[in-house]
């Protein structure tokens, strides 16, 4: 019987991993696609004491220093927000496919093993165990297990935990590839929109990620349909990608980008953390930090409860309340900012 599974081998699951082994327990990650390109590069300067507690910075070597943001946001100029400032200095544009795959390699090294599998199943098996069938066609014993499977929360949902989301927020993103050489703005570009917005962002790989965030409309035109129609007549992000001469090399993608929980984080002999716990907005640039956050204090709960700290498991839950419930504030300060459009049905629903 394995001590740890671990659903979900991204940033999260592969941090709580690592930091468990480390602490001597057996640990498996089973992850069906933990490789490839993934959405989700900038990670906010607050998120250095965290990387640095963990000594994690050397993952961030690689990545772009991020500057600030460059913002048409309740304006029609654009604001600037530098990270000059910051008390802890830049930011970081991940390649977030070779992030992701450094924490792995990290959590490997910890003593951590990786499956490659899906979750296709979860019950309890008496008192002592989860039995996790994979699609594989075998199942895997544990005494407890993560839920890191981001925004499905496969194993939460197995196991009776429902989730609820405050709106309806779908991503349209293509990466973009220049035609002239020497772009090197690492800040983000946003631009509010009637329907929505889009963020533009420069990543390590030389390519732009593009991304256009709006609420899904049962019913209407897919947005993937609308996404270039849509990118031609923003101001700033088409310009900027004319000024580089950018060309799609990709088909544009959707993505799950809404805020939402779950009913509740843990239960017995499981626990949920990362987006699998609670999902951002992409607005917030938080996203990462928050998952990163919720492995390193979800895993220290584990370790307590396996101690025998009732106290441990319950006082992680308060914690994701109280980041949520902030995160929450932020978000609508944040959209309450955006009054140009103020008969427009996403920015109605933001109010
Ligand atoms: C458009 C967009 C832009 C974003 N931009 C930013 C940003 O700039 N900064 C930021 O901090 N955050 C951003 N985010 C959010 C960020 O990407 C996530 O918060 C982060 O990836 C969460 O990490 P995680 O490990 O919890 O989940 P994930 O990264 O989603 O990893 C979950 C893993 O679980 C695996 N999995 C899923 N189902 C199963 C199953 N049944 N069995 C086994 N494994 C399974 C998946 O394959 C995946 O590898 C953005 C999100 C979106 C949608």
């Amino acid at each position: 019987m394995m001590d740890v599974v671990v659903i979900g081998a991204g940033p999260a699951g592969a941090l709580a991993a690592g930091l468990l082994a480390r602490a001597g327990l057996a640990v498996t990650m089973i992850d069906p696609r933990p490789e490839g390109f993934r959405i989700g590069e900038g990670l906010p300067p607050a998120a250095r004491p965290l990387l640095h507690a963990l000594g994690l910075l050397p993952l961030v070597r690689d990545a772009l220093p991020g500057n600030g943001t460059l913002s048409a946001w309740g304006s029609d100029d654009l604001g600037v927000y530098d990270h000059i400032g910051e008390p802890y200095g830049h930011g970081w544009i991940l390649d977030r496919a070779r992030f992701d795959a450094g924490l792995r390699r990290w959590a490997c090294e910890g003593g951590a093993v990786l499956r490659i599998a899906r979750l296709v199943g979860a019950a309890h098996r008496g008192d002592e165990a989860l039995e996790l069938r994979l699609d594989d066609g075998t199942c895997v014993i544990a005494a407890f297990a993560i839920d890191a499977s981001g925004r499905p929360a496969a194993l939460a949902n197995r196991l009776g935990a429902t989730r609820t989301h405050v709106d309806a927020l779908v991503a349209t993103y293509a990466r973009f590839r220049a035609g002239v050489p020497g772009e090197f703005d690492t800040r983000i570009l946003v631009e509010a929109a009637a329907y929505g917005w889009w963020y533009t962002v420069r990543v390590p790989t030389g390519e732009r990620v593009v991304a256009l965030l709006r609420d899904h409309e049962p019913g209407a035109c897919s947005a993937r349909a609308e996404f270039v129609q849509l990118l031609v007549r923003t101001r700033f992000i088409a310009a900027t990608l004319a000024a580089g001469d950018y060309l799609p090399i990709e088909a544009p993608r959707g993505a799950d980008a809404r805020t939402g929980r779950l009913s509740h984080v843990f239960g017995d002999r499981w626990i949920a953390v990362g987006d699998a716990a609670f999902s951002v907005d992409p607005l917030s640039s938080q996203g990462l930090a928050d998952a990163l956050l919720t492995a390193d204090a979800g895993a220290k709960a584990i370790v307590a409860a396996r101690g025998g700290d009732p106290r441990g498991l319950p006082a992680y839950a308060e914690r994701v309340e109280r980041l949520y419930e902030r995160y929450l504030e932020h978000r609508l300060a944040t959209y309450a900012r955006e009054r140009r459009w103020p008969d427009e049905p996403f920015w109605l629903r933001r109010l």
